[in-house]
């Protein structure tokens, strides 16, 4: 008997959680690995997000909600993006999910028919092409040059149009690279999503780490020029750092949320109902309750590009925002004589000097590493010195 739908074979199960699940098999044979695969903040969730959901748990808020969040949540999400943005974003555009992820795969089945293209430029975070895989669409990869620092050009979009494009997502920061899109950039890609009448998923859940430039800039402050195209993605996840607690939303056109509500009513459900009232207390919180987290994450970015200069073919671009180096290491591996290019490169480093790390074709573009330094910092000046260590060896 056949253990699996052929659409499986589409899929392969999440790069950096499976870095994340080898890095724990040593670990349970007693080996001290360094962990710098995953993308998770090792700070406590803030305090006041634990004590809301304590609060609610005590107070009983352990039944179903409203299937895309409570009222209030989604008030007060949209109230911030008005007051972000301007606009008229209220209740009726936004859906609390779990986790980005599902606010993801949710628009995907609600918005995509088979042999639709998503353009989706690269590298990419791992799940953006597996997902549209998932509901039978197609994605259409469009590797951006590590020379602009991977920032993605409209003219790169345009050449890779096609009649059937019909998505184009977007993130900034981005994971793995840390590419920041200006704003000028950005305005021009909006104009060609008008112009060929596509939605734009913006997925922002990296918004508030952004460490030079102009800082953040929303696809979500072209309101009035995307109107319903625009569909913007956030989480709960990093900025708050509450991942394993899972809450994300979608912010779009009332239309597409309802599209998105009756896929989660038929799937999760609502998002943990005592989570949402975390989330109430992070929304409402003051931006000045996460600033010490990116103060800290600019600390530790510093760390890596320091960490990882004067390394022989080892060549990291800054990165402008999130919390990922993405160096290229085609001389190391050359030096080192590897020629199974950066699985290997990630294999032998986890298996040799027991430091994880995602190999770049996870995210859809050889040659790279991905190091997360939202790590601690002792483990991650530690897991820096082994890589050096191991590539200079
Ligand atoms: N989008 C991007 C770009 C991410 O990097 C991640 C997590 O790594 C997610 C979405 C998923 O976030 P969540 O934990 O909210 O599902």
């Amino acid at each position: 008997m056949k253990l699996g739908a052929r659409r499986l074979a589409a899929v392969r199960e999440s790069a950096t959680l499976l870095v994340q699940k080898a890095a724990q098999a040593l670990r349970d044979r007693g080996v001290d690995v360094i962990d710098l695969g995953v993308g998770e903040p090792d700070f406590e969730t803030p305090k006041p997000i634990a004590d809301a959901i304590d609060a609610a748990l005590y107070a009983g808020h352990t039944k179903y909600t409203p299937t895309i969040g409570l009222p209030e949540l989604r008030s007060a999400i949209a109230g911030r993006y008005q007051d972000l943005y301007g606009g008229a974003f209220t209740a009726a555009s936004v859906a609390v999910t779990v986790g980005a992820k599902q606010a993801l795969y949710n628009l995907f089945l609600a918005l995509l028919e088979p042999g639709d293209e998503v353009l989706v430029p690269t590298p990419c975070w791992v799940s953006f092409p597996s997902q549209v895989l998932l509901v039978g669409a197609s994605p259409r990869l469009i590797p951006c040059r590590p020379e602009s620092r991977f920032v993605i050009e409209a003219d790169a979009i345009a050449a890779a149009l096609t009649p059937r494009s019909r998505m184009l997502i977007l993130n900034s920061p981005c994971n793995p690279t840390g590419a920041v899109i200006p704003r000028a950039t950005l305005a021009a890609i909006v104009d060609l999503v008008r112009e060929r009448d596509m939605f734009l998923v913006f997925d922002e859940t990296y918004e508030h780490f952004v460490f030079e430039g102009e800082g953040h800039v929303s696809a979500a402050s072209f309101h009035r020029e995307l109107g319903e195209r625009l569909i913007v993605v956030n989480s709960f996840s990093k900025t708050y750092a509450m991942t394993g607690l899972r809450a994300g939303f979608v912010v779009a056109d009332p239309e597409v949320v309802k599209g998105v509500a009756s896929i989660q009513s038929h799937t999760t459900s609502n998002p943990t109902s005592i989570v949402q009232y975390g989330a109430m207390a992070a929304i409402r919180s003051s931006r000045d309750s996460i600033a010490w987290m990116v103060e800290e994450y600019r600390r530790r970015r510093q760390m890596t590009i320091d960490g990882l200069a004067g390394i022989p073919g080892v060549d990291l671009a800054p990165p402008g925002g999130a919390f990922y180096a993405f160096p290229r290491v085609v001389g190391a591996m050359q030096r080192l004589g590897i020629t199974g290019g950066s699985v290997e490169l990630a294999s032998r480093l986890l298996d040799e000097a027991h430091v994880a790390v995602v190999p770049g074709l996870a995210f859809e573009f050889e040659g790279f590493l991905r190091l997360s330094f939202a790590a601690n910092p002792d483990a991650l000046r530690e897991g820096l010195r082994r890589l050096k260590s191991f590539l200079t060896s």
